[in-house]
C-alpha cells in the first residue's frame, strides 16, 4: 500500500501574506469591519437569515448605484462575471451591439459579444480619449444598434465617459445600454436612473473595498422587461438573470450556493459606506485625486487624462523619459510595500495606473504615496 507524503512546506508554512498599501487598480484595501464580517459564522445559502442579508445587500446598493425603479442583484463572480451576465442575457446572437472602444475593458466587452454571435460595430478612440454627446449620438443614430456598450470608468486608462448623452440617443434608437461602472461604483455618483442606464455590473474590490468575489449589477425596469420578454434562454445558465433574480428576489429557490461570508462581507462595506455618507465619501474621493494630481505636478509629472475627464478614483500618471516604470513598481513593492500597476495595451510602459480609493482616499495616506512615489523615481534616476 502506498502512502501519499505531505510536502513539509505544504504542512508547516502557515499562511502569512505580507501587509501591502493597495494603491493599484484593485484589489484595494479592504475595512476592518470587512474582515470581521468575513469571519462569521456561515449560514445555509437558504436559510431565513441569509435570504435577510442578501436582500439587505440588494436594498444597499440601491443609493450608490442611484436606482430607485429598477432591480440590483448580485451576482457570484467578479467583475467580469457582472460583465459576462450583461452579454449574455442582452446581447443575443445577430444582434448587434455599438461599443465606445477607449480603452481595455471595452476590449473585453467587445469579445464577449462577439463570443456570443453578436455583430459588433466599434467607434474606436484613442485610449484615455472620451466622447463629446454630438460623437456619441451621431454613431448611435448612425448604426441603429439593438444595444450599446459603453465603460463609465475606464482603468486601463484614468478617463470617465459620461453616460447621459449616450443613454438618450440609445433609447431613441431603440437600444438598450450596458454601462461598465466596476471602478465608479462607492468611489464616485453612478448616477443609473438619472443616466437612464439599463444594465450595469460591477465588482467589490474596488470603489466598494471588499475582496474580490462578487459583482453587483443593476438593471432598469426596460432591462427588466427584455428579460421577461424573451423567449429563448440565455446560452449561459450560471449567468441566467431571470433566474438569478427568481432566486435572489422572488422564490429564493436554489440556483447555485452564494458565496455566504462574501455578502457578509459586502453588506458591512456598504454599511461603512451609508454610515460615511455618500456625498461624503464621493467628496472624499474627490479632494485626494486633486490633492493626488497637484503632488504629481509638483513633482514635474504629468497626468495622462485632462483634468476635467478624470477618475478620482484612479489616476494614469505618464511615465517620465528614461525611467523604466517596472522598475520603479518593484522599488515600491520591495521598499515600502506599495502596490501600483503599470499600463498595459498602447499604454504599455508608458503610465503607472494609481488608485485612491476605500480607506486609503485620505489626504495623508496620498502625502505617503508621494512621497514614497518620489524616493523610487529619485532612485531610478529621475530628477524631481
Ligand atoms: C476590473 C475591471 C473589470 C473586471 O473586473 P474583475 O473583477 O477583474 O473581473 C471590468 N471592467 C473594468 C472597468 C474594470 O476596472
Amino acid at each position: 500500500m502506498s502512502t501519499i507524503e505531505q510536502p513539509a512546506a505544504v504542512a508547516l508554512a502557515a499562511l502569512h501574506p505580507p501587509r501591502r498599501y493597495l494603491f493599484g487598480p484593485g484589489p484595494t484595501m479592504v475595512h476592518p469591519r470587512v474582515y470581521e464580517a468575513l469571519s462569521k459564522p456561515i449560514v445555509g445559502h437558504l436559510d431565513p437569515y441569509f435570504i435577510e442579508v442578501m436582500h439587505d445587500v440588494q436594498e444597499l446598493l440601491k443609493a450608490p448605484y442611484g436606482v430607485s425603479q429598477g432591480a440590483t442583484l448580485v451576482i457570484s463572480g467578479t467583475g467580469s462575471a457582472g460583465m459576462e451576465a450583461a452579454v449574455a442575457n442582452f446581447i443575443d446572437a445577430g444582434a448587434k451591439f455599438a461599443v465606445f472602444a477607449n480603452g481595455y475593458f471595452s476590449d473585453r466587452l467587445t469579445e464577449m459579444a462577439k463570443r456570443n454571435g453578436a455583430i459588433v460595430v466599434r467607434f474606436e478612440k484613442s485610449w484615455g480619449e472620451t466622447y463629446s454627446d454630438d460623437e456619441a449620438r451621431d454613431f448611435i443614430q448612425r448604426e441603429k444598434p439593438n444595444v450599446v456598450g459603453f465603460v463609465h470608468a475606464e482603468t486601463s486608462t484614468g478617463a470617465l465617459q459620461p453616460g447621459r448623452a449616450i443613454c438618450e440617443a440609445a433609447h431613441e434608437a431603440g437600444a438598450l445600454v450596458i454601462g461598465d461602472c466596476v471602478t465608479s461604483l462607492g468611489g464616485l455618483p453612478v448616477e443609473f436612473d438619472e443616466t437612464g442606464i439599463d444594465v450595469a455590473y460591477s465588482c467589490t474590490q474596488k470603489g466598494v473595498s471588499c475582496p474580490p468575489g462578487l459583482s453587483p449589477m443593476a438593471m432598469s425596469q426596460r432591462a427588466m422587461e427584455f428579460l421577461r420578454a424573451r423567449k429563448t434562454a440565455p446560452r449561459s445558465w450560471y449567468l441566467d438573470l431571470k433566474l438569478i433574480h427568481d432566486y435572489s428576489t422572488v422564490s429564493h429557490r436554489y440556483h447555485h450556493t452564494a458565496p455566504i461570508s462574501m455578502f457578509y462581507a459586502l453588506r458591512e462595506a456598504l454599511m461603512v459606506m451609508a454610515e460615511e455618507g455618500l456625498e461624503n465619501r464621493w467628496e472624499r474621493h474627490r479632494r485626494c485625486s486633486k490633492a493626488f494630481a497637484k503632488g504629481i505636478e509638483a513633482l514635474g509629472l504629468r497626468m495622462h487624462v485632462p483634468e476635467r475627464h478624470r477618475i478620482p478614483t484612479l489616476n494614469t500618471v505618464c511615465v517620465p523619459a528614461g525611467v523604466e516604470e517596472g522598475k520603479v513598481r518593484k522599488r515600491l513593492l520591495d521598499g515600502p510595500g506599495i502596490e501600483i500597476a503599470g499600463g498595459f495595451g498602447p499604454l504599455a510602459g508608458k503610465v503607472f495606473r494609481i488608485g485612491v480609493m476605500g480607506p486609503l482616499a485620505t489626504e495623508d495616506n496620498v502625502q505617503f504615496f508621494l512621497s514614497e512615489f518620489k524616493k523610487a523615481l529619485s532612485a531610478e534616476g529621475y530628477s524631481v
